[in-house]
């Protein structure tokens, strides 16, 4: 798409550095890592969120997030890692082209997760009931 970055680099209009890449599926090292390694995974088409990808899709990239997340783990010696899906800017999406990050993770990198919240009585409840509701 005209004025995405992420299709500007899968076009190879702007460069990156691709760790893999297929008929469907890019992955290339995101340009500000949280680690060193830090990897994008997505699908060349440009979707926007996560909601926009036909469920046909969704099998080859998993799978390919999967092997690339095993080749990010290996590569850096990582304890453990994020996949992350931001989705819409609320989420903290800067770049409207759908993409999984691989994040790894080693003890104590100092990284610190999202505080927990907590339910008030039948709060928990009622949030699920709805759920449910949208499930049927
Ligand atoms: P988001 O917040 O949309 O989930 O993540 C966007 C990610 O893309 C950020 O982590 C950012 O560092 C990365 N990024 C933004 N522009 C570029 C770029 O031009 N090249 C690469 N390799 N990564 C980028
Ligand atoms: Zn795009």
């Amino acid at each position: 798409m005209k004025d995405c970055i992420f299709c500007k680099i899968i076009n190879k209009e702007i460069p990156s550095c691709i760790v893999y890449e297929s008929k469907e599926v890019i992955a290339f090292l995101d340009i500000s890592p949280i680690n060193k390694g830090h990897t994008l995974v997505m699908p060349k088409k440009h979707y926007e969120t996560f909601l926009d990808l036909p469920k046909s899709e969704l099998e080859v990239l998993f799978g390919k997030i999967q092997e690339v997340t095993k080749a990010v783990i290996k590569a850096t010696n990582a304890d453990g890692f994020n996949l992350l899906l931001n989705n819409k800017r609320a989420a903290g999406q800067v770049v409207d082209h759908v993409h999984f990050h691989v994040i790894p993770r080693f003890e104590n990198d100092g990284l610190k997760h999202w505080p927990h919240g907590k339910y008030n009585e039948g709060e928990d409840e009622k949030i699920a009931t709805k759920i449910r509701s949208f499930l049927k």
